[in-house]
């Protein structure tokens, strides 16, 4: 009898549940299913399929090492998996619970349907700290922490795998275009030569360089465009294709936390404390922001809906649902007059991240100053995300458009931003360099720089750098008013008290600026 185990967005053998169950229940199929559905949604790119291949090429080795190569697959499902058990004698099919987009909603549905219907055991077990079937949220931080305390899975030593004979009986037709699949480039690669690569090497990599020397500043680097590239984590990408599991990322900075809580004890008192109590505090928010993962996919696993409809309908007709075309590409591209705004979505298509910060701005300035509807902007970002995970993102993309009614409105102001986190212009040099030659004062506020300064610099506002496309001070105080009036509107109804108590954290009162 035969365990299949489904690997998704967990493409790791080290604290995978799933394979541990499988092992120890039989001889296992490892399965990767190439889903051209998956890959045809408006919220895919490129960039997605290429960490993936990269990272699946780690899982064969992992996996062929133990003695279970992976079957990669290429079609639909649950069609394939009967193809599947026509041929070999699956009895259970063992994945990680998935909070995905509408398609790999309806596709987990389909799959359970078929494998209820054809006498398939279906084991799905949770993949971090959200709670499928969730009756409250009252209660959730402390099962949060359980779960990220509780002992990893340790990744099974042998695998007992399919025969030759019936790795031979599988037919061509299921496999032979995911290799091609994985092998070939899409091409987005070439294009993007600052995507940071997927696997769990990297991962690993990165989990360790962040803990004992990029992090030491995280709390106050984070926010600086500039800064945050290297004092952040980067491993968003590896906690959305599950390269990592996030209780190992949680348990790897809890033992740094406890070292340096040791480190500190140890020292004698009259030497600089500083440092290590920065460490300290640095860990202490990375952390914090491990639980918000988990706080917004959950509550999109408890309300799909909010992938693409906003919390209250007071918000339903607030932006034309077809957007402005033109200003919509401008900032895609960067071409919006704004500095830092267009210096960070020009990185974000070449590199594929950015930081919190930033793309909270973006988001802001896309829905608040160029008036767009945020499920258009906020599928430009899904695409150019490397990280895109629906759970965080469509909850962000939402809170900083305003839409929730619990949160506090907050309408970034791209000049004030990039004063305070890009004041030498650094980071506007590098990703605007038709700007460069500017001074720093001109360089932030380019349309007011001087005729005669524009003519000393060679830099003519207009002609090699466009004129802002809205005016930001009008735009501000539309905004303003429209959303303050709509969040009195949305707690008049009583959608806010609603909305808090199915998704609030009940660390935030209601009232307080909440997640
Ligand atoms: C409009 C918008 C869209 C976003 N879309 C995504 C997305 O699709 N995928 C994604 O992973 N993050 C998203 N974020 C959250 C956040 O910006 C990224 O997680 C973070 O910048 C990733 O960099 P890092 O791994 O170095 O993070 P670190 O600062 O090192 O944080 C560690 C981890 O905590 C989690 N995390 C950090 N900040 C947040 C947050 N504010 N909310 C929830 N989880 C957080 C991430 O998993 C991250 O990897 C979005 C934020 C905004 C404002």
């Amino acid at each position: 009898m035969l365990q299949l185990v489904w690997f998704k967005r967990d493409l790791r053998v080290h604290d995978h549940a799933p394979l541990a169950a499988a092992a120890a229940a039989g001889r296992v199929v490892p399965v990767y299913v190439h889903e051209p559905e998956m890959r045809a949604t408006d919220d895919h790119d490129g960039r997605h399929t290429d960490f993936i291949g990269e990272s699946l090429r780690e899982l064969r080795a992992e996996l062929s090492a133990r003695g279970a190569p992976l079957l990669e697959l290429h079609g639909a499902l649950p069609e394939l998996f009967d193809a599947l058990c026509a041929q070999l004698p699956i009895t259970a099919i063992h994945a990680h619970e998935e909070t995905g987009n509408a398609a790999s909603y309806a596709r987990d549905r389909r799959v359970r349907a078929w494998a209820k219907q054809r006498g398939v055991a279906m084991h799905e077990v949770a993949a971090s700290g959200v709670v499928r079937r969730l009756a409250t949220r009252d209660g959730w931080h402390e099962r949060w922490v359980a779960r990220m305390r509780a002992p990893l899975v340790a990744a099974p030593d042998r695998l007992h795998g399919l025969t030759a004979d019936e790795r031979a009986s599988i037919p061509a037709r299921l496999v032979s275009q995911a290799n091609l699949d994985t092998t070939t480039p899409t091409g987005h690669t070439a294009l993007l030569p600052h995507r940071q690569p997927g696997g769990r090497d990297a991962a690993l990599a990165l989990l360790q360089s962040f803990l004992n020397e990029r992090g030491h500043d995280y709390r106050r680097a984070m926010s600086s465009p500039v800064d945050a590239e290297s004092a952040c984590s980067r491993l968003s990408a590896h906690l959305t294709w599950g390269t990592l599991s996030t209780r190992e990322v949680y348990q790897a900075a809890r033992r740094r936390a406890r070292e340096l809580r040791d480190a500190l004890a140890a020292r004698d008192p009259r030497t600089d404390r500083a440092p290590l109590v920065r460490w300290q505090q640095s860990l202490v928010s990375f952390a914090s922001r491990l639980e918000w993962r988990d706080h917004f996919v959950q509550k999109l696993e408890s309300e799909p809906a909010l992938e693409d409809r906003p919390y209250s309908p007071v918000y339903d007709n607030v932006w034309p649902e077809a957007p402005d075309a033109e200003r919509l590409a401008a900032w895609r591209d960067g071409r919006t007059g704004y500095p830092l705004v267009d210096a960070c979505m020009r990185s974000l298509q070449a590199t594929g991240w950015l930081t919190f910060r930033m793309r909270a701005m973006v988001m802001s300035f896309a829905s608040h100053y160029l008036w767009l509807h945020w499920r258009p902007a906020g599928l430009v970002l899904a695409r150019a995300f490397t990280d895109y995970e629906p759970g965080i993102h469509w909850m962000q993309c939402q809170m900083q458009a305003g839409t929730t009614g619990i949160n506090t409105i907050r309408i970034y102001n791209p000049v004030k931003q990039a004063e305070e986190h890009d004041p030498r212009g650094d980071f506007v040099r590098r990703w605007v360099p038709e700007l460069a030659p500017l001074p720093t004062a001109d360089l932030l506020r380019p349309w007011a720089t001087p005729a005669l300064v524009q003519q000393m610099h060679g830099v003519h506002i207009g002609r090699d750098y466009p004129a802002p496309i809205v005016a930001h001070e009008a735009a501000y105080a539309r905004a303003r008013d429209t959303l303050h009036a709509l969040k009195r509107e949305a707690q008049q109804r009583g959608d806010a008290s609603r909305v808090w108590r199915r998704h609030g954290s009940r660390r935030t009162p209601l009232g307080a600026p909440s997640r």
